[in-house]
């Protein structure tokens, strides 16, 4: 526990923006962050976002193996179990404004002035197929508790692949990754949240009432990554451009059991493409088509998971 918090202690240090250069000449400081100081607040912003601000990096990688969840957006330290109860006094407890984030981390994002930076960014988009009519089928609160095994799968598939719950929007999750939080294999680790994802939800004993039918995608691009801050208050924090929009369209085609990920996005992955189904789909309001690989959750229940009425919409190009 000792070296834990020592290792805390250490990255929290590096971590502190703004910090003048005799904190730097400490040699606590590793030496990539060491200039910090010197760097413009959008410069910081920037560092802290892409990963390239070490120390952060070190922190969510020790804040990780703390037991147990849920945990801050930003810097993963965690608000539940005896770990969060140290954390607390360490300054990281839940930031009562925004139950998203630690204290912490909101007071580096109010000392910076600056709410966020535009950089690469990979997002997850997922949502059950057919929703409504199961919604129709099942008693509300059978429905409610649906949904629930839902949130529960795909923000422990993002959590795993070291990314963020951006949001829930009905029967929609959005999962952010990117360097400051995913490492350089942001692209990658969308991938394999989408995967696992959608391994878990089509089990037959996903939910006491069976497999959930989700479909997802995967696109990746350069996006506003950061808080939408209003005078002090940090109110969310998320990401915000085409990237955004056009993945949250491609999900929208991808049928129940299946994962569409842009060739772009599949490329930077690394994921070998050779015997995937590719398709070129509109995405509604881009003057450019997109061209996608499916992947199948092989293995799964793809029938069982897919609902009455909801074949695939789009043309297809084997
Ligand atoms: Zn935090």
């Amino acid at each position: 526990m000792l070296s834990l918090l020592g290792r805390i202690a250490f990255a929290r240090a590096g971590r502190a923006v703004g910090r003048t250069p005799p904190d730097c000449r400490t040699g606590l400081v590793p030496l990539e962050s060491a200039p910090m100081g010197k760097h413009t607040p959008e410069e910081q912003m920037h560092q802290l976002l892409t990963g390239h601000n070490p120390a952060s990096a070190t922190l969510r990688r020790v804040f990780r193996r703390v037991p147990s969840g849920p945990n801050c957006k930003m810097c993963a330290a965690p608000f539940g179990g005896p770990g969060g109860a140290v954390l607390r006094h360490l300054g990281f407890g839940r930031y009562a404004g925004n139950p998203s984030f630690c204290g912490w981390c909101i007071k580096d994002l109010q000392k910076m002035g600056v709410q966020g930076a535009e950089i690469p960014v990979t997002l997850l988009f997922a949502d059950i197929r057919g929703s409504t009519a199961i919604g129709e089928r099942l008693s509300p609160t059978e429905f409610r508790g649906f949904l629930d095994r839902f949130y529960r799968i795909s923000s422990q598939a993002v959590l795993a692949s070291d990314g963020i719950v951006d949001k829930f929007v009905g029967d929609e999750v959005i999962g952010l990754f990117f360097g400051g939080v995913s490492g350089e294999r942001h692209v990658a680790a969308a991938v394999e949240a989408g995967r696992s994802l959608l391994a878990r939800a089509g089990r037959p004993d996903a939910t006491p009432n069976g497999p959930i039918p989700v479909g997802a995608a995967v696109h990746t691009g350069v996006a506003f990554v950061g808080s939408t801050a209003t005078g002090d208050v940090v109110s969310d924090f998320t990401a915000l451009g085409d990237p955004v929009n056009t993945t949250a369209r491609l999900a929208s085609q991808a049928v129940a059991g299946e994962l569409l990920v842009s060739v772009q996005a599949a490329t930077a992955a690394g994921v070998d493409t050779s015997g995937l189904e590719r398709r070129t789909l509109e995405a509604r309001g881009r003057t450019e088509p997109v061209e996608v690989v499916a992947m199948r959750m092989s293995g799964e229940p793809g029938e069982a998971a897919t609902e009455p009425g909801e074949a695939p919409t789009t043309s297809r190009s084997a």
